[in-house]
């Protein structure tokens, strides 16, 4: 009899570990997929090269599309080859009274984000760290060292861009062991949010996977991101400069500063510098 209990517990205790052992083999890690689908066949190039006024095209300098269309700070890349100056004018504001500063074109988004995350799960999200000031960076690496912080001028915090997002008990590494750090990773995309430093892309990241760490990049280009399964530190390359590609009712093109071709009668322009000397024009050409 005591023999049976024996192996009963021992039985037990095996089943035991083997579920303990599955959970962390199964827990969801977003792994970055290099060159996994080529975003050319995410995006269908539109040729727009060559192109001119009389082929419906009309060009401007950076200052002239300021006036006329919307420019936010989107699709910045920020790291440690590509810095921001310590006075770069990231445009922030409040989140909804909160005291937590964001750049302004990430509010709504931010909004709907952090619905759909207590919609799903009931749980609410919070921002552990948003926007730092450089002078904040160099306070955080003095304090915690080149090895965690990030050099000021490096950090995609200083544009206010990036978000730390955490829920009660669940922060840090371990946001990605509750349901709503997999729903954010599973599901930021569709809110213009991409996971910026996925498992696996360490080497040209330069960051081991945070799954806390959200960046915004607005729509559709946190979907192509995320069906291409690109870098951040890739996409911009991903367009051909001077050409407009198609995307799911978008047109998108990267263009240089001084010449900025935009279809006539464009509605819903979003101009954003990519931090590599040119500009993502994004349109929305259908209403959704
Ligand atoms: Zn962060």
């Amino acid at each position: 009899m005591k023999k049976l209990v024996l192996q009963l517990l021992t039985g037990l205790l095996i089943i035991g570990a083997l579920l303990v052992g599955m959970k962390i083999w199964f827990l969801p890690k977003f792994v970055y997929k290099r060159n996994a689908r080529s975003a050319e066949k995410v995006v269908t190039s539109v040729s727009s090269k060559g192109k001119s006024e009389e082929d419906g095209y009309e060009t401007y300098t950076f200052e002239e599309a300021s006036k006329k269309f919307t420019v936010d700070q989107s699709l910045l890349l920020v790291n440690k080859d590509h810095t921001i100056s310590s006075d770069y004018p990231a445009d922030i504001v409040e989140y909804k009274d909160t005291g937590v500063l964001m750049n302004s074109c990430i509010i709504d988004s931010y909004a709907k984000l952090s619905k759909a995350v207590m919609d799903e799960t009931g749980d609410k999200l919070f921002v552990m760290s948003s926007y730092r000031s450089y002078d904040d960076q160099q306070r955080v690496l003095e304090e915690e060292g080149p090895e965690i912080a990030a050099l000021p001028g490096t950090s995609e915090h200083q544009t206010g861009l990036a978000l730390d997002v955490y829920i009660s008990e669940y922060a840090g590494a371990g946001f990605i062991q509750c349901d709503a750090g997999i729903f954010v990773n599973e599901h930021c995309y569709d809110y213009g949010f991409i996971i910026r430093y996925p498992y696996g892309g360490e080497d040209i990241t330069g960051f081991e996977y945070e799954p806390w760490h959200i960046r915004y990049v607005g729509l559709p280009h946190s979907k192509i991101i995320e069906e291409s399964g690109c870098l951040f530190e890739d996409y911009a390359e991903l367009f051909e400069v001077g050409e407009y590609s198609e995307y799911d009712g978008y047109l998108i093109g990267r263009m240089p500063k001084d010449e900025i071709k935009i279809p006539k009668d464009s509605k819903d322009v979003v101009i954003s510098e990519d931090g590599l000397g040119y500009v993502f024009v994004t349109i929305k050409t259908e209403a959704k």
